[in-house]
């Protein structure tokens, strides 16, 4: 029927398409719902991702909805807002999946690559530069900020390993900032911003202007630094 899938994928990142493109030519019927919010969205370019390389995010998933519909893989731009197992025909597909516009589809099974969103620090600045100079990685986005003074906020445990970590990329020892809450706001002079998800960002980096940026002079260098 019109609106019967094999598989309804919920979510058309990276990880969605990829999975349409392997199942569209097993000969799969599928479609892709999207709500076009990648995570990776703020960041200028792909990295270490072979054969393309500092690709834009967002022609990288054109690249992917163009060889998924190739395959006849269908692709909807739009939000899922629930998804209920059906038990009343054992022949028929076993999923409703419900769109926020109204509509929905029926599916023999359903995929959830929805990714996650980052909850960041409320910290001024910090989310007006996630993914330019507010870094989560130094192996996607280091070799860009290699040679420069960089800052961890050390939000977690891991903020250690990470101070450790981005030695590889600069050789300015970094320094953990402590949270925000344990300091005056005013030590934080970057623009305001503001930052809402539901998943933690675990001890982004932040990559100053220069040395003598307000950033830089609110770090509190650690012993292991
Ligand atoms: C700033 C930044 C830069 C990054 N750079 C790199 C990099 O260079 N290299 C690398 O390998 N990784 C990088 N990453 C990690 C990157 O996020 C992942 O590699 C990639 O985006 C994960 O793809 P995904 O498909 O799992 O999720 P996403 O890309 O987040 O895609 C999930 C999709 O599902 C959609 N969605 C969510 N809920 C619904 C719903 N209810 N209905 C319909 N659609 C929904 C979202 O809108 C989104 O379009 C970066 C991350 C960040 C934050």
């Amino acid at each position: 029927m019109e609106n019967e899938y094999d598989v309804v994928i919920i979510g058309g990142g990276a990880a969605g398409l990829s999975a349409a493109l392997t199942l569209s030519r097993a000969r799969r019927r599928v479609l892709v719902v999207d709500a076009g919010h990648p995570r990776n969205a703020p960041a200028g370019h792909v990295h270490n991702y072979l054969g393309r390389e500092s690709t834009p995010p967002g022609d990288l998933l054109a690249i992917g909805r163009s060889e998924v519909m190739g395959y006849g893989g269908e692709i909807r731009n739009g939000i899922v807002t629930a998804v209920h197992p059906r038990s009343d025909a054992p022949e028929r597909p076993r999923f409703a999946v419900e769109l926020a516009d109204g509509t929905g589809v029926a599916a023999r099974r359903v995929l959830v690559t929805t990714g996650l969103t980052d909850e960041l620090p409320d910290i001024p600045g910090v989310a007006e530069h996630w993914g330019s100079r507010v870094l989560h990685c130094p192996y996607c986005h280091g070799w860009e900020v290699r040679d420069r003074p960089v800052a961890i906020l050390g939000l977690s445990p891991m903020s250690a390993h990470q101070a450790l970590l981005w030695r590889q990329w600069t050789p300015t020892s970094p320094c953990c900032c402590t949270p925000v809450r344990r300091r005056p706001r005013t030590s934080w002079r970057g623009s305001p911003g503001a930052a809402s998800g539901s998943s933690r960002a675990r001890s982004p980096a932040s990559a100053p202007t220069g040395p003598g940026s307000p950033t830089a002079r609110s770090c509190r260098s650690t012993p292991w630094s």
